[in-house]
């Protein structure tokens, strides 16, 4: 455990270098139990490690749940990695859903294909991790993952489709966190970002813009233009 901590410790250093997707500024203790937690990930892992074995790779994720810090990323080094602290666990009205499409996300920065922010390592833009995230992920371990009945309010977007409300309803757990952090209303389906981005994105789009990409990825619909212009 000691050479656990002192690993993270070390990532957490080198942060602002692995660009992490949630910004540190809460200490959250996981309302999921360690069995669970750690149940998503060998779920995700054994799910996923065909992607880096065609790639003649291996996916390994790394996980500390005594770390209460809400931050996970991926990168590709010698391995294919994803790094996620326990805070990831904590964030209000977190499911094993939303923990699945959290783990998604930092897999579709390994898998999700263009855009890529760093082309040299094919690491996935932001919306493009989040796009795959719901569109292909979810789907993929939604049937493994334990059962489980959606809001109201998500099945009525979805007409009724549990699968859709399901992935809606964990989209919402994580767009809700980003805009708690910038201190901004939480994300509605029902209010899509109209706005038109003059170039691709491939840093974080707005927590609206992000929610708009994994409702356009349930519907394999084409990329919201907040952060994906389409080319003239
Ligand atoms: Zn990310």
């Amino acid at each position: 455990m000691k050479v656990l901590s002192l690993f993270f410790g070390l990532l957490l250093s080198f942060s602002s270098l692995a660009h992490p997707d949630y910004l540190p500024l809460h200490n959250l203790k996981p309302v999921l139990s360690k069995r669970l937690f750690l149940g998503v990930i060998g779920l995700m892992r054994r799910s996923f490690s065909p992607l880096a074995h065609q790639d003649g790779r291996e996916l390994v994720i790394y996980s500390d749940y005594d770390s209460h810090w809400p931050q996970a990323f991926a990168r590709r080094w010698d391995t294919d990695q994803v790094l996620i602290h326990g805070g990831m666990a904590g964030l209000p009205g977190t499911t094993e859903d939303s923990l699945a499409l959290t783990l998604c996300h930092e897999l579709g920065h390994l898998y999700g294909g263009e855009p890529y922010s760093d082309s040299h390592n094919r690491i996935s833009a932001e919306g493009q991790a989040d796009y795959w995230a719901s569109m292909l992920c979810f789907p993929q371990v939604l049937a493994l993952l334990p059962k489980r009945t959606p809001s109201r309010a998500s099945l009525k977007m979805c007409e009724d489709n549990i699968d859709c409300a399901r992935t809606l309803d964990a989209a919402l757990v994580m767009t809700a966190f980003f805009a708690d952090n910038r201190r901004i209303p939480h994300p509605e389906v029902t209010t899509p970002d109209e706005s038109v981005a003059h170039e691709v994105l491939l840093t974080h789009p707005e927590p609206q813009c992000r929610l708009d990409t994994f409702w356009a990825g349930i519907h394999k619909k084409p990329r919201p233009q907040c952060w994906m212009p389409s080319i003239p």
